[in-house]
Parts: structure tokens; C-alpha cells; sequence
């Protein structure tokens, strides 16, 4: 069997998924992360789904040049319409994308019945955290993890979720109720580059000839918890 060298934000992804568990990665792009999941025997089987035909077929072909054909089945579909209840699905994957879009395909896969209530939800949205947040508790699932973490100048975000109650508030939801809580250095290094960023927006809102007040009050807000959480 062939290996695969995997990037350090997959295999945080892959750290998460508990061992002989059957995974669905939704948006597999080149299925690395069932590949090495299968490779390194931890999952016993896998769905690796695609809505573009081009990362489908290439999907395919890493999962063939592996010999997996028979462990990891490739379903093209748009996101959690690739998986059905039959499929015994114990942990979904969704990565690489952004929070809306993340959170837009488990509200279609809730909508469409295709979760089962049971699996681990394991998410790494690339910007828009807070919106998976707050559809995670929207729809009674609980986040019992959370990463923060950088990889080649790009810091990521990698929240757990399962099924369960939980209340978050607009910061937790913000900023992540755990990671609000650990305060790693490089939660620190992301909050200070939004602090930034925020500033430079909001300051050309203040020059701008049509006012735009409500964003303006957004951003005055964001940057005040900024500020607070930033005080070591
Ligand atoms: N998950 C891989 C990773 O984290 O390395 C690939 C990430 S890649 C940047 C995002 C992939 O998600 C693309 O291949 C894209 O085609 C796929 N995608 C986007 N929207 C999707 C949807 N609604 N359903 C399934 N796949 C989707």
C-alpha cells in the first residue's frame, strides 16, 4: 500500500476520529484524510464525497492508485446528500471551507434527514467560525472540542461537536467557548491580526460618503471584546 504524508491540519482532523469508525469526508477533494485514516487502520470504512465532478474524479483516482476501491467508497453529491441513514455513519468530516458553507450543508443534511443524531461532527472551517457555532447550538449539538492551531502562516480552527444541549454566549460563540478559555499563544496571534483588520474596516465605514451605521456598530462591538480578551 502506498503512504500518504499528511498536512499537519489533517492530521489534527484525523486525531479526532475515534478508532474502527465508519467516516463520511464531505468535500474529500483528493481523500487524504480517509485514505490515511484507512491506511493507518483507524476508521474499518468510509465515504469520501464530491460535488465537482473535477475533485470527484481525482478523489477516485487517489482512492483507486490505494487499492481501497473496496473500503472507501467515492459519491459524487452536494454535501450531506452523498450520505444516507443505511450508511451507519459514526463521524462526518467537513473541511477546508467556509463556516457558511459548512453550515449551510448540515442544514441541509438536517433538513434531508441524513443525520443520524449519533455521529461526531468534526469541522474545520478556514474563516467563519462562529457560524457553525452558532448552528451547532441552534440545532442541540454540543462542541466538547476545540483546535487552534497554525500551519504555513495560516492558523486554523477545528471544532467537535455531538448531539446535545449546550448555551453558548455571543463571545463564546465569537471566539469559541474553549479556546476563549485555554487562551493559546496563537489564539493571541489571530485576535491581534482581526483586531487589525477590523480597525482598517471600520475606519474606512467612518470615511465612507453612505454611512453604513449598523456595521459600523457591528465592528465597534467585536473590537471592544477583542480589545477585553486580548488583556492578558
Ligand atoms: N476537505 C479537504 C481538505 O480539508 O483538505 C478538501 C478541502 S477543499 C478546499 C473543499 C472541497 O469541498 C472542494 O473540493 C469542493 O469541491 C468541495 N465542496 C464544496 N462544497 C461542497 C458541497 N456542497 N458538497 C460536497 N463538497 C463540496
Amino acid at each position: 500500500m502506498n503512504e500518504i504524508q499528511l498536512s499537519k491540519r489533517l492530521e489534527k482532523i484525523a486525531s479526532y476520529i475515534p478508532k474502527k469508525t465508519r467516516l463520511a469526508d464531505i468535500g474529500s477533494d483528493h481523500a487524504y484524510l480517509p485514505i490515511f485514516c484507512m491506511l493507518t487502520g483507524k476508521i474499518s470504512y468510509a465515504i469520501a464525497s464530491e460535488v465537482i465532478e473535477g475533485p470527484f474524479e481525482k478523489t477516485l483516482a487517489q482512492v483507486d492508485k490505494n487499492d481501497l476501491k473496496s473500503y472507501i467508497e467515492v459519491r459524487l453529491g452536494n454535501g450531506l446528500e452523498a450520505i444516507f441513514l443505511d450508511d451507519e455513519i459514526d463521524v462526518i468530516t467537513i473541511a477546508g471551507m467556509g463556516g457558511i458553507l459548512i453550515a449551510e450543508i448540515l442544514e441541509m443534511g438536517l433538513q434531508k434527514k441524513r443525520l443520524n443524531g449519533k455521529e461526531r461532527l468534526i469541522l474545520q472551517p478556514n474563516i467563519g467560525e462562529s457560524y457553525v457555532r452558532y448552528w451547532l447550538m441552534n440545532n442541540d449539538y454540543q462542541i466538547f472540542v476545540e483546535d487552534i492551531f497554525e500551519e504555513k502562516q495560516k492558523i486554523y480552527e477545528i471544532i467537535v461537536a455531538q448531539k446535545g444541549i449546550a448555551y453558548y454566549s455571543e463571545q463564546e460563540l465569537f471566539f469559541g467557548p474553549f479556546l476563549i478559555e485555554e487562551k493559546k499563544e496563537v489564539f493571541y496571534k489571530k485576535w491581534e491580526c482581526e483586531l487589525i483588520n477590523r480597525r482598517k474596516i471600520l475606519n474606512s465605514l467612518e470615511k465612507a460618503t453612505i454611512p453604513n451605521q449598523k456595521k459600523e456598530e457591528v465592528l465597534q462591538k467585536e473590537i471592544n471584546w477583542i480589545k477585553k480578551v486580548l488583556k492578558k
